[in-house]
């Protein structure tokens, strides 16, 4: 069995935890059609939403293991991990995975503790499936904020290991599912409970969110030239229905606000399409931009790292190449 972490909120289950069920399936399909079961963190008294079970039948998900416990009403990572472990030795698991979020990277790495098992974190594909239980299941994950990817051999009983973000496309499996849900309190002690959150506020107004999880992003640096540099690039994504995203110089000469850095210091990010105007490529920006999966430059150095990186590029002073771009899908639109 593959036990997947689901992360949920008002909207049912989260992008990132479909990815990670999506990928969970395409594991359960090369280890010969083993069942993909859910694990989710509820409310006591309260059954799954309904729209969290479509959404895990959709996902071809045939048993939910929903964790309630009145101790459980505020995140725990340790106590998280408590609930995985159990899953995991209750019903068998061969592989424990989640979202590579901060939250599932976090619970995961207890939950490899606890298990005293390797874990692999922001995994983007599977090399190998063993054909017998016991096999070792090879992946490749990003290291150095993505930078590199590594390939990890995972030999234990149980895989541990977290998905990137944009690793897959939430796909809905050929056959829906009902699952079974099956409610159980996991087996903690106090100490489970020690960190954990006591306080939660209001969300302070940050477009971070959307650059990370944007699909295009228009970046620039320093060559925007100045705070007042950055018109065209802005309507370049708003005409892609994008983000924008900027080096660490323009946010360290309060150009844009810092949610919008993009790095090593800034956001990871994963869109389908990278155009990144007027910087360099240094490796810090590199890190947060790595898994782009198709890159555009336009910088007027055809010697740039960020243009010898980029799938495509584009030489010339982004000033006259994004108002000539933005133009041309204006032109398009009408
Ligand atoms: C610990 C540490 C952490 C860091 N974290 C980050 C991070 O998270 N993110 C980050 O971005 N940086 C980070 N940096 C900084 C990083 O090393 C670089 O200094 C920074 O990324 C450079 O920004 P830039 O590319 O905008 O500027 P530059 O390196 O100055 O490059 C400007 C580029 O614009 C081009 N250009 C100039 N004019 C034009 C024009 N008119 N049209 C087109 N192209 C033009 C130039 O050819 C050049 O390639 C970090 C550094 C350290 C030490």
């Amino acid at each position: 069995m593959i036990a997947v972490l689901v992360e949920t909120d008002a909207d049912g289950v989260l992008v990132v935890s479909q990815e990670a069920l999506t990928f969970g399936r395409g594991l359960a399909e090369r280890a010969g059609g083993v069942p993909l079961h859910a694990v989710a963190v509820g409310r006591p008294g309260e059954e799954p939403p309904a729209v969290v079970l479509a959404q895990l039948g959709e996902q071809g998900v045939a048993s939910v293991h929903h964790v309630v416990d009145d101790r459980l009403t505020a995140y725990s990572a340790a106590a998280w991990a408590a609930a995985l472990v159990d899953v995991a030795h209750s019903a068998g698991a061969a592989v424990v995975l989640a979202a590579g979020t901060p939250r599932g990277n976090e619970v995961l790495a207890h939950t490899a503790t606890r298990l005293d098992v390797a874990m692999a974190a922001n995994v983007v594909g599977i090399d190998a499936v063993g054909a017998d239980p016991g096999d070792p299941l090879i992946v490749t994950r990003q290291v150095v904020g993505g930078a590199v990817l590594e390939q990890m051999q995972l030999g234990d009983t149980v895989a541990v290991l977290s998905v990137a973000g944009h690793a897959v496309e939430p796909a809905a499996a050929a056959t829906a599912t009902t699952p079974e849900v099956v409610e159980f309190s996991p087996t903690m002690t106090d100490a489970d409970l020690v960190a954990r959150v006591v306080r939660t506020g209001e969300k302070v107004p940050d477009a971070s969110g959307a650059l990370t999880s944007a699909r295009v992003v228009v970046g620039a640096g320093r060559g925007a030239g100045s705070a007042d540099g950055f018109k065209d690039v802005v309507r370049l994504s708003e005409l892609l229905g994008g983000a924008v995203g900027v080096s660490r110089v323009v946010t360290s000469l309060g150009w844009r606000p810092h949610h919008e850095q993009v790095g090593q210091t800034g956001s990871r990010i994963s869109p389908d399409l990278y155009i990144a105007c007027g910087i360099s490529g240094a490796i810090q920006h590199w890190a947060g931009c790595s898994s782009a999966k198709t890159i555009l430059a336009v910088n007027t150095d055809p010697d740039a790292p960020m243009v010898t990186r980029a799938h495509y590029a584009v030489i010339g002073d982004l000033h006259e190449i994004v108002p000539a771009i933005n133009d041309e899908l204006d032109a398009r639109r009408t």
